[in-house]
């Protein structure tokens, strides 16, 4: 399995956001700050993980919900 790269996001405040995972192209919803790692619903990939402020993405930053 390829080494996955997390980008920590701008600060963009308590929002929810949507991630698109680069191995399925599932849009999926989750929070600007997590305390756990988000997996995605389809394909089980990593998607985003906690930082302590706000989160890492390893998919497409898709928006804002
Ligand atoms: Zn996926």
């Amino acid at each position: 399995m390829a080494e996955q790269k997390f980008v920590k996001l701008k600060s963009i405040g308590n929002k929810f956001i949507k991630i698109k995972c680069k191995d399925c192209g599932n849009e999926q919803i989750t929070y600007s700050k997590v305390s756990s790692t988000v997996v995605c619903n389809i394909c089980g990939a990593t998607i985003a993980k906690p930082t302590g402020g706000t989160v890492a993405v390893s998919g497409e930053y898709t928006g804002e919900l």
